[in-house]
């Protein structure tokens, strides 16, 4: 089988199936392959950290939970598709810290909430050869000839790699805002936005140029 065969949706199933996982696991993996575009093997993985923090919280089907990947890599999909914490309802944080890790927590009122952390053990990660090279983005990991070893590996032992710690995160309540103006570009924008009356993009590099 090809990588290009590997890397589709369908493929994937095949391994999953193989891999002796239930049909509500094989579900979860067909709809966030759909949603991501593609089987990524991180959002394989993410499907297995995100079923796991839903456990350990006891958490019930549709409950509002907020969340935090600390990557922007993968992970934000499997939480947005499994627990429904999207960037649009502002339950998703994305940390750009390039860690391979989330966090879970109930809504709370207070200044902190007791939340549960997944992440990777890197001892336990050695033990599936492919799946340890594959993360390490090690070269002797080859694309063409172990994709399938990989989702085989990862299919059948991330949920041997994941260790689980209880923290609490800082929780910011929302404020009140009204509506206000950026004294620069004259664009309407929640006045707790402004700094000094303008907007974070006047502040900021512009990120498009007009077309004259
Ligand atoms: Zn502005």
């Amino acid at each position: 089988m090809s990588s290009r065969d590997e890397t589709d949706p369908s493929g994937v199933l095949s391994h999953a199936r193989k891999a002796g996982l239930s049909d509500s696991i094989i579900e979860t993996i067909a709809r966030c392959s759909e949603f991501h575009t593609y089987p990524a093997p991180g959002l394989l993985m993410g499907i297995f950290m995100v079923e796991r923090a839903l456990a350990e919280l006891g958490a019930s089907p549709g409950e509002k939970l907020f969340a935090v990947a600390e990557t922007k890599k993968c992970l934000p999909d499997a939480l947005q598709v499994i627990a429904h914490c999207t960037i649009g309802n502002n339950r998703l944080r994305v940390l750009h810290a390039g860690r391979f890790a989330i966090t879970m927590n109930r809504p709370s009122l207070e200044s902190s909430a007791e939340a549960v952390r997944v992440f990777l053990d890197e001892e336990r990660m050695k033990v599936l050869p492919v799946y340890y090279a594959w993360f390490m983005h090690d070269p002797g990991f080859d694309k063409r000839t172990m994709t399938g070893q990989l989702f085989d590996e990862i299919l059948q032992g991330t949920r041997d790699c994941l260790q689980v710690e209880r923290v609490r995160v800082r929780v910011t309540q929302r404020t009140g805002w009204d509506a206000g103006r950026c004294s620069c570009c004259g664009e309407l924008v929640p006045d707790n936005l402004l700094v000094d009356g303008t907007c974070a993009l006047c502040r900021d590099e512009p990120y498009y140029d007009p077309i004259a």
